[in-house]
């Protein structure tokens, strides 16, 4: 099976290229990627141990603008998924006419092992080892799984401390006290809330009326529970990394919140109306809507013939495999693609890092009215492209994006 997501990254861009019957040169230079750095972080642990951890940062275009992704902590973090994930990143940003590229960076690492001490030393190491390749104008890191507004703020601190003057530019998702944006925090949640309202819209269905599940119960999975749960939509099930929780009745998303957000684990919730799934369950139940916003790779050609969802609305960057794509196609499945459906968070980061350079910060209705006319925007573009070509979602926004980055290359030229 085609686990390695770098592998998935490759081989939708061949689908891409031959749908559009783009440059063979462009093709092979946009399956590169245009530097990784990996590196060694020693830590010195609470208990006197020395440990090492590996970590990344990969740029893989900064044709149009500087390299934009999430830094992410997780054991599962190697270099191909760093390098899957800025490349899709690349996407992200060119489909939403980001003058940003695609980068990403993540260390090979369980945070909740470590004390908060080491954890920070880690964030600081880390940065001071990335230092030469990041930069407000070079690549400006963002939380994704496992990082979060504090590591951000660590990183700005490092990076300020060896430059000498506050360097507010060098990271978004930043607490808003140091220069961050209100809005970020949600903003990933925000954007896949107008994408799925506009496809409901598309399709004739009212978005309250349908049911959702959602795998991850993280930054991204709980926001977009909280607002499907408070526009009145039934969440049968969610879950995170210990399982998942099932009611046919719907879930009471707001308490769950209150517990998950207290660090406990959704398997340890106890109501006895509702029933403890496994991830695999979870996937394959009956629903409306399924929403992925875990990790990579959940949606495959191993489970997708289970999939009794309508439409997939990808929170995650890279759910689901390339065959996988193909299975719910020919099954009438609507797959919102992830670099479309969850790019509200490198939209709002980019408010973050356009505030910062203008030094005027915007209010909260400026930043979700901003952030709703890119998204649907987007949305439109992807969808109309679809409907002409008769072909998927994901197709028709892989077209609209990478067409955008090669022009840039084109334009630009080859150096020398
Ligand atoms: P997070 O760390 O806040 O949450 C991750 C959630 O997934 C947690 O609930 C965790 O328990 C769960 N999880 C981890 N491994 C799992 C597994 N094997 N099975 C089931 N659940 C599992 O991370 P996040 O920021 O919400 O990111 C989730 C996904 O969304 C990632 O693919 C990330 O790249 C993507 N994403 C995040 C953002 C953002 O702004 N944070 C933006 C775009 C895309």
């Amino acid at each position: 099976m085609e686990l390695n997501p770098y592998e998935v990254a490759k081989k939708q861009i061949d689908i891409v290229a031959a749908e559009m019957g783009l440059d063979p040169n462009i093709t092979r230079y946009l399956k590169r990627i245009e530097r990784a750095l990996i590196v060694s972080i020693p830590i010195m642990m609470d208990d006197g141990s020395l440990q090492i951890f590996e970590g990344y940062r990969v740029q893989h275009s900064t044709v149009r603008g500087p390299g934009k992704g999430g830094l992410r902590f997780a054991p599962s973090v190697n270099l191909d998924e760093v390098k899957a994930l800025a490349t899709w990143m690349t996407w992200k940003c060119s489909l939403l006419k980001l003058p940003l590229g695609g980068a990403k960076g993540g260390i090979c690492v369980t945070p909740r092992k470590l004390s908060k001490k080491e954890l920070e030393k880690l964030t600081r190491r880390y940065t001071t080892e990335i230092i030469n390749i990041i930069g407000p104008d070079i690549d400006v890191p963002a939380p994704d799984v496992n990082t979060n507004a504090q590591i951000m703020a660590w990183i700005m601190d490092t990076y300020s401390m060896n430059k000498g003057r506050a360097v507010p530019g060098v990271v978004t998702g930043k607490p808003v006290s140091i220069g961050g944006s209100v809005g970020r925090n949600s903003a990933t949640g925000m954007g896949l809330f107008f994408v799925i309202e506009a496809m409901c819209e598309k399709l004739n269905i009212k978005l309250e009326l349908q049911k959702i599940i959602i795998q991850g119960f993280g930054n991204v999975g709980g926001w977009i529970a909280k607002l499907l749960y408070e526009h009145g939509c039934k969440i049968l099930a969610v879950s995170d990394i210990s399982g998942g929780l099932y009611y046919s009745e719907g879930l009471e998303i707001d308490k769950l919140l209150d517990w998950t957000q207290k660090g406990n684990y959704l398997k340890d919730y106890k109501d006895k109306n509702y029933k403890l799934i496994s991830n695999d369950e979870l996937l394959t139940s009956q629903c409306d809507i399924l929403i992925p916003a875990a990790l990579e790779n959940q949606i495959t050609e191993a489970n997708a013939n289970d999939l009794k969802c309508k439409i997939i609305l990808e929170g995650a960057n890279g759910p689901t495999t390339t065959l996988a794509d193909q299975i719910l196609f020919n099954k009438g499945i609507k797959v919102i693609p992830d670099i479309l459906a969850n790019a509200g968070g490198v939209c709002v980061s980019y408010f973050e890092y356009v505030q910062g350079i203008q030094a005027y910060f915007w209010d909260l209705d400026r930043i979700n009215k901003e952030l709703k006319r890119i998204m649907l925007e987007a949305f439109e573009e992807v969808y109309e492209v679809s409907k002409e070509r008769k072909i998927s979602l994901r197709t028709a926004a892989y077209i609209i994006a990478v067409s955008r980055i090669a022009r840039a290359y084109e334009l630009r030229g080859i150096f020398p």
